[in-house]
């Protein structure tokens, strides 16, 4: 064996969690955006294997045929790529580059997604010459060849001539329940320029407020979607919508798990933070505990020598709030230098985005840098239109928007997501151009993605070919009494043979599967479990474009079986659930005769006559394996009803339908298996 014995030593995680395997440790999240390259010590022993395996260099590697040239041959991947993708461009058997690569002293899987440093030193080591080209770049590349220059522009942004201070943007984040939504509420309140404006306030995903700071009106941005979600499903699009993090601890409940997952995002985003201390009203809040732990994860207070601005509040009394606000500026002042130049056509982010039945598509976008004005051809993400017209957060009329202003903007052809940058453009026909372009891009990305992700059948192949050796999964259930008895019976399964495989439990969780389930697992290539629940709408459409494996059960054991039988390596072939539509429950009938009947209204694909249904209540399933008995329209039985439609569902003997209640039909489909 070239070397002897196991060259270079390829790091295992041996089960241990943060055992040197790439991949976060607990909590987790911090891999979705700085995935640390290898570390000095391990860059070295590839070198120097790399060395080794060129003394012995033959006309191809490990079985690979290496191109012809000087050993740079230029091959360009997309950020993210795996061995398989890689394999694929160069018409190879991807087991050979995990063979490869094994020897250059590193364990990868096919499907798993490398980092940058890893396909150069592997493509070294074939003779190419590897570039890693990032959605961002991708992009970049399309608007050059409308004739954008970015790179142009941004130095132009560089002129201080041009610029001018800009309001901060600030995300508020934190565990559950500890305030976050009270916080928003109450700094809301405490704008009393924005109480004169008369406009009745609604809810647009950002809010600004006007505060005298140090005798000096500032404007100040707050993205009020509360958590740290928003904030994930941005970056993990490259969106940079926030400056500043304020960090809501409850001071009755200290540090929890959010709150670590929430200090990491803002930290490895590289964004000040600024803790609120909430709750100190209640008689067993203990502020100082709070500061205590959070020296632990660097967050240490100016009180204690650090330069971390903690303030104290009640959300619930409204005290405290204007130091927070105080706080919140003087930290963006000491730590940022926030400008843009407000002269040019307008460049932002879309922070929120729905479908308005009366109104179409209806975005929040926040300005940038630029000034965007009603009239203005934009595109946003792979959305474009031309702006109909502009609100603030009263509901009032904008003409312009400035930078760092939040507006909602009506005009665009589909929904952007969260996430998506817009730009202002010469005209229609280019926005609609570059959107199509962005679209198609975005396509050929998700096609590749969902080959990557792992499921559980590819786990139980990867393990069978000893490539892999830990599962990744975050659990939901609709109690947590179920969760924990799940995440307790999961992790004593016995494998046997030691701990050859190992099984995390990244994230768990009560409550439906959220959009940022579905980011973490994507992040860390896990699975999803849903105990007796299910996932939102938008969750869903995420998991299907990303390729991630979300699995449902409502009986433990069954889950107990699936993944001990992915872990030993012998998975079943298995029936999959199709889901044909969904429908939401408007009104309930009662009828002596029929039961209740559920008068509902079909709000994607079709509902069909006996076709299998689940009945979920805010993403908790109350009834499930239930049937489409009857239904009808007006008064005449039908045997399928699409989207858009209204129509009476009777689900035979089960009478617990509630108005808002969500009809979910699926059929069972077997899984084709390779
Ligand atoms: P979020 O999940 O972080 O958005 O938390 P919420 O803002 O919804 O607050 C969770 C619960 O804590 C609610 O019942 C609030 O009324 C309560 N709460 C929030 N702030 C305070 C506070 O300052 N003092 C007290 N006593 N209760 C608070």
């Amino acid at each position: 064996a070239p070397g002897g014995g196991r060259p270079g030593g390829p790091p295992r995680g041996g089960g241990r969690p943060g055992g040197g395997r790439r991949g976060p440790g607990r909590g987790g999240t911090q891999g979705a955006f700085g995935r640390g390259g290898p570390s000095g010590r391990r860059r070295k022993s590839k070198r120097a294997k790399r060395q080794e395996m060129e003394e012995m260099q033959a006309p191809s590697v490990g079985g690979v045929k290496v191109p012809h040239g000087d050993g740079s041959t230029p091959l360009r991947l997309r950020r993210g790529a795996s061995l398989a993708d890689f394999a694929e461009r160069i018409e190879t058997d991807p087991t050979n580059l995990v063979t490869i690569l094994f020897h250059l002293g590193e364990m990868a899987t096919i499907t798993q997604s490398l980092d940058e440093d890893t396909f150069k030193v592997l493509g070294e080591e074939l003779g190419y010459k590897i570039e890693i080209v990032s959605p961002e770049d991708e992009d970049r590349e399309l608007l050059e060849s409308f004739g954008y220059d970015l790179e142009a522009e941004e130095l132009e942004d560089e002129d201080d001539d041009l610029l001018q201070p800009r309001p901060p943007v600030v995300t508020v984040m934190g565990h559950v329940d500890h305030g976050k939504t009270r916080t928003l509420d109450a700094i809301r309140k405490t704008n009393v320029i924005d109480r004169e404006s008369g406009g009745i306030t609604q809810h647009i995903g950002a809010y600004q407020v006007t505060v005298d700071h140090e005798g000096e009106e500032r404007k100040m941005t707050f993205l009020d979607t509360p958590g740290h979600e928003a904030f994930t499903a941005m970056r993990a699009r490259g969106a940079k919508a926030t400056d500043v993090a304020v960090l809501v601890v409850a001071a009755d409940d200290g540090v929890m798990p959010q709150t670590i997952e929430a200090l990491n995002h803002a930290q490895s985003a590289g964004v000040p933070i600024v803790v609120a201390v909430n709750k100190v009203d209640k008689p067993e809040a203990n502020p100082d505990k709070v500061m205590q732990q959070l020296t632990e994860y660097n967050l240490i207070a100016e009180e204690y020598g650090g330069d971390t601005m903690f303030v104290k509040i009640s959300a619930k009394q409204g005290t405290g709030i204007d130091e927070l606000l105080e706080s919140v500026l003087l930290t963006t002042d000491a730590a940022l230098d926030l400008q843009a130049n407000p002269d040019r056509e307008a460049r932002g982010v879309a922070i929120e985005a729905k479908l308005d039945r009366g109104r179409g598509a209806v975005a929040t976008v926040l300005v940038d840098s630029g000034t965007l004005r009603q009239g203005d051809a934009i595109v946003c993400g792979s959305s474009h239109g031309r702006v109909r017209a502009m609100f603030d957060e009263n509901g009032n009329t904008v003409e312009e928007a400035g930078p760092s202003r939040p507006v909602q903007v009506l005009g665009l052809s589909s929904v952007p997501r969260a996430g998506d940058s817009f730009m202002v453009v010469s005209d229609d026909r280019t926005a609609r151009q570059i959107a199509e372009k962005r679209d198609a891009l975005e396509r050929n990305a998700a096609a590749a993605r969902s080959r990557k992700r792992i499921s559980l059948e590819d786990f139980t192949k990867a393990i069978e070919e000893g490539k892999i050796d830990m599962l990744n999964l975050i659990l939901k259930g609709d109690v947590s009494g179920a969760v924990e008895a799940l995440e307790d019976s999961l992790l004593n399964i016995e494998v046997g043979d030691g701990d050859e495989v190992g099984l995390r439990i990244i994230h768990r969780g009560v409550g439906a599967i959220t959009e940022n389930d579905i980011n973490l697992a994507t992040v860390d290539n896990a699975i999803v479990i849903g105990f007796n629940v299910r996932p939102e709408a938008n969750a869903r459409d995420l998991a299907d474009a990303e390729g991630v494996d979300v699995r449902y059960y409502s009986v433990i054991y069954d889950a107990i079986d699936d993944i001990e039988a992915a872990l030993k390596g012998m998975l079943k072939p298995e029936y999959e659930e199709v889901h044909i539509g969904s429908a939401e429950i408007r009104e309930v009938f009662r009828s002596s005769k029929f039961g209740n009947i559920a008068g509902s209204i079909v709000r994607d694909g079709v509902i069909k006559r006996n076709a299998k249904v689940r009945l979920t209540r805010d993403g908790v399933v109350i009834g499930d394996n239930l049937a489409v008995e009857s239904l009808r329209r007006f008064k005449d039985d039908v045997t399928e009803v699409r989207d858009g439609y209204e129509c009476g569902i009777g689900l035979g003997k089960f009478n617990d339908i509630r108005e808002g209640d969500i009809l979910e039909a699926f059929e069972m489909q077997e899984k084709p298996r390779d």
